[in-house]
């Protein structure tokens, strides 16, 4: 796949009831699939597609709640309508990733890997036939 123009500055999105609000003030440094069951279960879809931030250029409007979804690891989504926005890695200086699906204009961050294949649901198997795919975390740090 030919990789399209950056997206234009800043990006924002939100969560379905407009309660939750962010904007990302830099270009995500990588967009992927997620194939894993803690990604399949919190969000309710057969594989999530994620942005990548770098720390400290996302700002967030709305009482964004949290629950811990690994010892790494927390997941951002909306108290008012559920809707998952990020995960939240507990590193320091490891900034967030964001739902794809969530922003204002999501057609701007296409993925270019696929991780955590080994939890795939076979009904997306066409999804990212044209992708790199990893059984783990792949290029993401561990
Ligand atoms: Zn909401
Ligand atoms: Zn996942």
């Amino acid at each position: 796949m030919t990789r399209s123009s950056p997206p234009s500055l800043p990006l924002s999105g939100g969560c379905a009831c407009g309660a939750v609000r962010f904007t990302a003030t830099a270009p995500p440094t990588e967009v992927a699939w997620c194939h894993c069951r803690t990604c399949q279960r919190s969000v309710g879809a057969p594989a999530v597609a994620w942005a990548s931030f770098p720390a400290g250029t996302v700002t967030w409007r709305g009482p964004l709640a949290t629950w811990r979804s690994s010892d790494r690891a927390q997941r951002g989504f909306c108290g008012a309508c559920g809707s998952s926005l990020a995960w939240l890695p507990d590193r320091a200086g490891m900034g967030p990733d964001l739902a794809v699906a969530t922003f204002d204009a999501p057609e701007a961050l296409a993925p270019t890997f696929s991780i955590w294949c080994g939890d795939r649901l076979p009904c997306t198997e066409g999804l990212d036939a044209h992708l790199p795919r990893s059984v783990d975390a792949g290029p993401d740090p561990a």
